[in-house]
């Protein structure tokens, strides 16, 4: 029954297989320890094989860098305006007009490539959105949306990522063992990436945070990439709306998600 037999018909990579050989040298664990040891050792040789697929940084293991590809999700699109700021703007307006002037900052810095999911007024569908995101091969997803909230004083900007507290279970499968550590590391990144543009968007909103926070995010579902979805202000504050409208305010705003993403990398 042994996992590690199973593993190595998936393992494909010359470097991985000699990480499995180092594995298949450890001692043997005892049965009377119980199948906990084992998960726990499987963990332990799991954290290095995941390291080597993930590395930490860049610059140790590449030192010819890809471009990183962010996704630039603009929410809503066409028939899906999304919140009303005034009578001749919505929501799906103010997305696209950040995420275009994001796109241009971002390209300048010549080692990241941008996909926008949408770069004009078309509704785009989430299933779309999701295979857009797959096909490009994405590193990072940045989802921009504007808020409502149900009278006018809730002001000031989120940040959300995606958690994954029902793929934390106990898993006893290494395959599972496996995607529960990439879904870690992705968390982990998108927790920081969080934190930094909380912390770039200070300069456009002081005072404004009102925290990053995790949540189900439909549009990310299957995609196990570091991802957040910012929440730049409300439409349904007076205050919020006149900023977000303004087309210096979309620019800074811009900026401070090409400062984070810069900070990320
Ligand atoms: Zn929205």
């Amino acid at each position: 029954m042994h996992s590690k037999c199973c593993m190595k018909r998936r393992l494909k990579t010359k470097r991985a297989e000699v990480t499995e050989w180092k594995f298949s040298k450890l001692p043997r664990i005892q049965e009377d320890k119980g199948s906990k040891m084992k998960v726990w050792s499987m963990r332990v040789f799991l954290t290095v094989l995941v390291l080597t697929m993930f590395p930490l940084s860049d610059a140790v293991a590449q030192p010819q860098q890809r471009a990183h590809v962010v996704i630039i999700d603009p929410a809503h699109g066409g028939d899906d305006s999304g919140v009303k700021l005034s009578d001749k703007e919505y929501e799906k307006d103010i997305t696209l007009a950040i995420a275009l002037s994001l796109k241009k900052e971002l390209e300048k810095i010549g080692t990241i490539r941008v996909q926008l999911i949408r770069s004009s007024d078309k509704l785009v569908p989430f299933s779309e959105r999701r295979k857009i995101a797959a096909s490009a091969r994405g590193d990072l997803f940045v989802s921009i949306h504007v808020n409502a909230g149900f009278g006018k004083t809730s002001s000031g900007y989120e940040v959300y990522f995606p958690g994954f507290r029902d793929a934390q279970a106990e898993q006893s499968n290494s395959k599972e063992i496996l995607k529960d550590m990439a879904r870690n590391k992705s968390l982990n990144d998108s927790i920081r990436l969080a934190q930094l543009i909380q912390k770039n968007m200070e300069g456009v909103f002081p005072r404004k945070s009102r925290g990053i926070r995790d949540a189900s995010i439909p549009v990310l579902e299957g995609l196990s990439i570091p991802a957040v979805v910012v929440e730049i202000g409300f439409a349904t504050n007076p205050e919020d709306r006149k900023k977000m409208t303004d087309g210096n305010t979309q620019k800074s705003v811009a900026r401070a998600l090409y400062q984070s993403i810069k900070d990320f990398y």
